[in-house]
Formats: C-alpha cells, structure tokens, sequence
C-alpha cells in the first residue's frame, strides 16, 4: 500500500513513507475490518467516526514538513492511526480526543505499539493544548468551520498548522499556515472531506449527544 498508494501518488517525505511501511493500520481498525485495513479507503470506528484515508494522513503529515525534534498536537485522535505517524516521524506528539471511549482505545493500541512519546488526552482539541505549547507543528483531523484562534495562538514562530477548513457538509479545503513571527502564510493544498471538528471553536454539537 505505501508504495503503490503513497509513494505512487506523489508523497515524497521519505521518514512519512517509513512510517507508513511501519505502522500496522490493522491495529487501528475494528476486528471486523482487518482485511479491509490496507485498501487505501477511511474506514468506520466507534462512536461513528473513521479512521482517515492513508493517503490523506501521509498527505497531512508531510504538509506538516517534521523534524525529528518537533513537538506536534493532533487534533482529533480517532484511532490514533495518525497519530502513530506523526509519532513515527517527529519527536514528541501530544493529541486530543473529545470522546473518551475512542481516546482509551488509541493509547492502549499506541501503548502496546510502544510509542512511548506519544501522550493522548481527552478533551475540546479546538482549544489547543496550552500546557505543552508552542508546537512545531498542529494537525488537525476533523473539518473545521474555520481556523480556531487558539490553534494559530499556540504555533510556534516557523511551525505548520494543517487544517481542512469549510463551511460546506461535503467537504472542506485543505491548508497549511506557516507563522513567521507575527505573520501568518497560507497555502491552499486541495479538497478533502473530513468529520465535523466539534468544539468551543468549531461547529455546534449538532448530531450526537
Ligand atoms: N486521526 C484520526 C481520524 C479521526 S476522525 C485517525 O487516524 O483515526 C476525527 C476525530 O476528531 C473524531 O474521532 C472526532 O471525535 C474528533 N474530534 C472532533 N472534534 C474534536 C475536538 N474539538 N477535539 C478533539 N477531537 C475532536
């Protein structure tokens, strides 16, 4: 899958295609959907969300252009697929969950896989997570209205923050802002569809309890 689906499409990050190779996504997926685990498709989970697509998480973590020294947050742990990535190809790697169900299952599963430097936590990602601020990096994996102040507040000066923005139901645009000291640059890097981000600074509470 990682040559044919990343590597063949253009990811070009060879410690993210290491990772790739690496991480087993059967892990991270419902035992009823382990055959399906390497066909490059997002997958359900618990709580009625998905696991991403592996192309698009090997897309967001070499927008994301790690070091192997960065600090990097995750918004929206899900699996903790991603964040298994991101903790392959970067240095320490903090990231937030809202439904506690599905973050207790990504650390057992992150945990078993002994990646030891990679610290999930329960609670609204939309407000960052101040206490192990400034990151080098931010990715974001739930479609956000728009972009949340605390993320941008929370960035590093030089870090990347990699978000999928929209207002539309179907789909949102992905983009990477770049802080360059009180500047912020942005680049738009195409259509994906993602998971309602859900939170103080994202969408309403609409459609679960
Ligand atoms: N990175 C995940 C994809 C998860 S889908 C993976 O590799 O499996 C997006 C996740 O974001 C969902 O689990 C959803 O519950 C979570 N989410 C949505 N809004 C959130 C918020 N404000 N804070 C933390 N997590 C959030």
């Amino acid at each position: 899958m990682a040559r044919r689906d990343i590597a063949g499409r253009g990811i070009r990050d060879e410690a993210v295609l290491r990772a790739m190779r690496t991480v087993p996504r059967e892990r991270f997926v419902p035992d009823e959907m382990v055959e399906l685990a390497y066909e490059d498709h997002p997958l359900p989970i618990a709580e009625g969300q998905t696991i991403s697509q592996p192309y698009i998480v090997a897309l967001m973590a070499s927008a994301a252009e790690l070091g192997p020294g960065d600090r990097v947050l995750e918004v929206g742990t899900g699996s903790g697929y991603g964040a298994a990535i991101l903790g392959c190809v970067a240095g320490e790697v903090w990231t937030i969950e809202r439904h506690e169900q599905l973050a207790l299952g990504a650390r057992n599963v992150l945990g078993d896989l002994g990646l030891d430097r990679v610290h999930v936590v329960v609670g609204d990602g939309t407000l960052g997570h101040a206490e192990a601020a400034p990151f080098d990096a931010i990715v974001v994996t739930a479609g956000a209205p728009t972009v949340p102040a605390a993320l941008l507040g929370q960035l590093a000066d030089g870090g990347r923050l990699v978000i999928p923005v929209g207002q539309a139901p179907w789909g949102q645009e992905l983009l990477r802002i770049r802080r360059r000291g009180d500047r912020l640059v942005e680049d738009r890097l195409g259509g994906v569809r993602f998971v309602p981000l859900i939170g103080a600074q994202g969408s309403d509470v609409d459609d679960e309890s």
